[in-house]
């Protein structure tokens, strides 16, 4: 039996070599493959499930296809793509969870995340992710004309490139270990598995100076990156995209 975690593909059109990379993976999966879980950031942004655009369907029948016939595909949304709803989820398959959620594996309970909730430090961003995350306000947005949404999207991706830009201390989009070890602690779990950081990486003693497992996994912006638990434990692996990838990258 394996479980496979991904997180932070940020797929988009203009990157169809992650596309690639992302549909290849999904052939891989055998019948031996036990869920698929998706930690959010899946896509570089998502406006609403009413998005037309049809790059978007190989990847939709892709997960359809993987929901009926390989195994269940859990979906956690991440900063990028909270906007994913109930109309995408029944046109994939995908299963959409609470963010935290807890699920079991190997026997261990382990909460999963996407992880943008665990940098706290930034907390220009966790005001503006208390507005975007309000469900009175995306039931507005989500009413605007697709149009605007898309014009609304891009401008907050220039500003984002650009705020990014300007931080010098990186140490503030990493995780704030505090957030980290309450949230292990709260839940009474040793096993944490969360994105969002594009610092692929198991940190050890991540709830108490002596206990407690962080992995975090990799972005897709110039590598696969794919956690897999089996019964031998964990593997972070990460592979190689085909097509050679631009460098322009925000998380
Ligand atoms: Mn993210």
């Amino acid at each position: 039996m394996s479980v496979f975690f991904i997180a932070d593909l940020h797929l988009s059109e203009s990157r169809p070599d992650i596309t690639q990379a992302f549909l290849d993976f999904c052939s891989s999966l055998t019948c031996d493959t036990q869920a698929l879980y998706i930690l959010g950031d899946f896509f570089e942004y998502w406006v609403g499930d009413d998005d037309p655009s049809l790059w978007l369907n190989p990847i939709k029948s892709t997960l359809k296809n993987i929901a009926e016939q390989v195994c269940p595909v859990y979906f956690i949304h991440g900063n990028r793509d909270f906007l994913i709803g109930k109309t995408f989820a029944k046109q994939t398959g995908v299963q959409l969870l609470n963010e935290p959620s807890i699920v079991e594996l190997n026997k261990q309970r382990v909460v999963i995340l996407h992880g943008d909730s665990l940098c706290t430090q930034d907390t220009g961003y966790q005001k503006y992710r208390k507005i975007v995350r309000n469900k009175f306000i995306q039931f507005i947005f989500l009413r605007l004309p697709l149009k605007t949404r898309f014009k609304i999207f891009a401008k907050g991706r220039e500003q984002s490139k650009e705020k990014q830009q300007q931080v010098m201390d990186m140490q503030i989009l990493d995780v704030t270990p505090q957030a980290v070890s309450d949230l292990m602690e709260s839940y009474q779990v040793d096993l944490m598995i969360h994105g969002h950081t594009h610092r692929p990486k198991i940190h050890r003693n991540a709830r108490t100076p002596s206990r407690g497992t962080r992995i975090v996994l990799g972005d897709w912006y110039t590598q696969g990156s794919v956690l897999e638990v089996n019964d031998d434990g964990f593997l972070l692996n990460s592979f190689p995209l085909v097509e050679k990838p631009d460098n322009s990258r925000t998380i």
